[in-house]
């Protein structure tokens, strides 16, 4: 049967498939959400270390800014009242200058712009008329400010914060400011420089008008930030995260803060390339861990299909042999577990034993006279067949209805019907188990009988004769018949032969006169 190439695919094939098609996909599925979720975990705990860093350092900035403020609003406090004095104000641009690391340089100047006093003294600015932006901002406003990053009359790109000078009186007597290069080594730097991480990480803080203060590459610091995707989301938000394009186009992984005196922003980022290394790894460990549940699954699920599919391909296998004498004990040990199987078992079983009847009813028609009953000439030669083959003695008794064309002509052909049933009936009582009546022309008939000699067929014939000549026929009254008899045994005449005989007695009987027996043996043949 396998040999049979059908264009149709085997259910075992078709399970397997399914099977393998279920699993894999269930993987993949469960790999890539798997692999989405790390992925958004490791971006989302990115962001969120450099949101919590870049919020540190602007804290930390902050303090140093305040701090810084704080120290230029108390020493123009202390000058006002000497600002005729140069020695103590040069001293006191000495100390801010000295004592701590938070500027560059010192400058204490008048109302007018002209400098008092300044530190470092290799500036040469004493006495000399201030023009910076953040001098005449400080002029103009006269207030404490932090200024925006500009380049100073020595070249120097810097930030400028002052604090205004009042007598008493509210006059306003000058400023003192102090400088932080932002090129040259400061406490901004050191805030921020150190915590310059490996992987890619750097931080830079601009302000709200894009303008680079702090970068660890120098050269940047003081030009304006372009080509930066988030920087307008930074600027506008001042605290947050996001994934963002540097200048050079690479994918950033940023976290920002705001430094609320000064507006600058804080923002620290990682590549997010180096950021998803670890995901190799962890990939490589999700499907370690998952590969023994896929594979569970995958037997699962083969296992039970094959199981579903287990009685269909037995029912299947059993519909290519339905004419198999054991068909039916065959489908009936098929293990049909699940409703849909067993309801095809049943048809199947059902329409076999249909198939079995109607088969045996063919049969029967086939070896059936329809009108009496009685087996018809077929039967009667396949039952001489089969005599022979079992070399089993039998006898024949040929039987003829005399002048049965005048029942015919005299009470019609139906009438003549009904005699040929009820003589069939006669015939039957004559009959024993392994006899055979059967009907072999139109008003002719033969009695089988198994196992007789020729001696005792002549006298059930007799018998037979008396029987019929005696049986009272409806309508007609009596008939008679007549009967020729011959035997066969194994090793004798051959069958034909031993038929010719009857059929010669038969004849005989005739022309004897009719309603009597005459019998032929071995002996009249030779
Ligand atoms: P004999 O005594 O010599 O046998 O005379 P017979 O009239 O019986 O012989 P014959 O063989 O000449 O006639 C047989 C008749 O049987 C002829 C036919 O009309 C009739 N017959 C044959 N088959 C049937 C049948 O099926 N039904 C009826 N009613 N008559 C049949
Ligand atoms: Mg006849
Ligand atoms: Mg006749």
């Amino acid at each position: 049967m396998g040999i049979v190439k059908s264009k149709f695919l085997k259910l075992n094939r078709l399970i397997l498939f399914l099977a393998l098609s279920a699993t894999i996909i269930t993987f993949i599925n469960s790999f890539y959400s798997n692999y989405e979720v790390q992925k958004e975990q490791l971006i989302f705990q990115a962001i969120e270390v450099n949101r919590a860093y870049a919020q540190k350092l602007s804290d930390t900035t902050e303090v140093f800014i305040s701090s810084s403020k704080q120290q230029l609003a108390y020493a123009a406090n202390e000058v006002s009242s000497q600002m005729d004095n140069d020695a103590f104000l040069m001293d006191e641009a000495n100390r801010l200058k000295y004592q701590t690391d938070s500027f560059n340089s010192v400058v204490i100047s008048d109302a007018l712009g002209r400098t008092q006093a300044a530190s470092p003294e290799t500036l040469d600015l004493v006495g000399k008329q201030l023009k910076s932006a953040g001098s005449k901002e400080a002029l103009e406003e006269k207030k404490a400010l932090i200024s925006k990053p500009y380049v100073s009359t020595i070249q120097n790109l810097l930030v400028f914060i002052s604090a205004p000078i009042f007598d008493k009186q509210h006059n306003y007597l000058g400023f003192l400011g102090g400088s932080i290069y932002l090129k040259s080594p400061n406490i901004l730097n050191q805030i921020l420089g150190e915590h310059y991480y490996k992987d890619g990480s750097y931080i830079y803080v601009v302000d709200k008008n894009r303008q680079i203060l702090y970068h660890p590459q120098k050269e940047r610091i003081g030009t304006f930030l372009n080509g930066n995707s988030g920087l307008d989301e930074i600027i506008s938000k001042k605290e947050g995260g996001l994934l963002l394009k540097n200048s050079k186009g690479i994918e950033m992984l940023a976290g920002y803060s705001s430094i609320p005196s000064t507006d600058w922003i804080v923002i620290t980022q990682s590549p997010l390339e180096s950021t998803l290394l670890p995901l190799t790894g962890i990939m490589e460990k999700v499907i370690l861990r998952t590969l023994p549940m896929a594979s569970a699954v995958f037997l699962f699920i083969w296992l039970f299909a094959r199981a579903i599919s287990r009685p269909l391909q037995q029912l299947a296998e059993r519909a290519k042999s339905l004419d198999s004498p054991t068909v039916t004990s065959d489908i009936e040990s098929i293990d049909s577990w699940y409703v849909e199987s067993f309801s095809l078992k049943k048809a199947m079983l059902s329409g076999v034993k249909l198939l079995h009847n109607q088969i045996g009813d063919l049969k029967r028609d086939a070896d059936t006279d329809p009108l009496t009953g009685a087996n018809n000439r077929r039967a009667f030669q396949y039952k001489l067949k089969q005599l022979a083959l079992l070399e089993t003695p039998f006898a024949i008794l040929a039987l003829d209805i005399d002048y049965f064309k005048r029942i015919n002509d005299e009470y019609g052909h139906s009438v003549g019907d009904e005699v040929l049933k009820q003589q069939t009936q006669i015939l039957q009582v004559f009959s024993r188990d392994g006899d055979l009546v059967a009907r072999t022309g139109g008003e002719e008939f033969v009695l089988l009988l198994k196992d007789v000699t020729v001696e005792d067929a002549f006298i059930i014939a007799e018998r037979l004769r008396v029987a019929i000549a005696e049986e009272a026929f409806e309508t007609v009254g009596h008939v008679t018949a007549s009967i020729g008899i011959s035997a066969w045994t194994a090793n004798s005449i051959s069958i034909e032969k031993t038929l010719s005989l009857a059929d010669q007695a038969l004849y005989q009987a005739k022309k004897q006169g009719r309603n009597c027996c005459v019998m032929r043996s071995l002996e009249d043949v030779a």
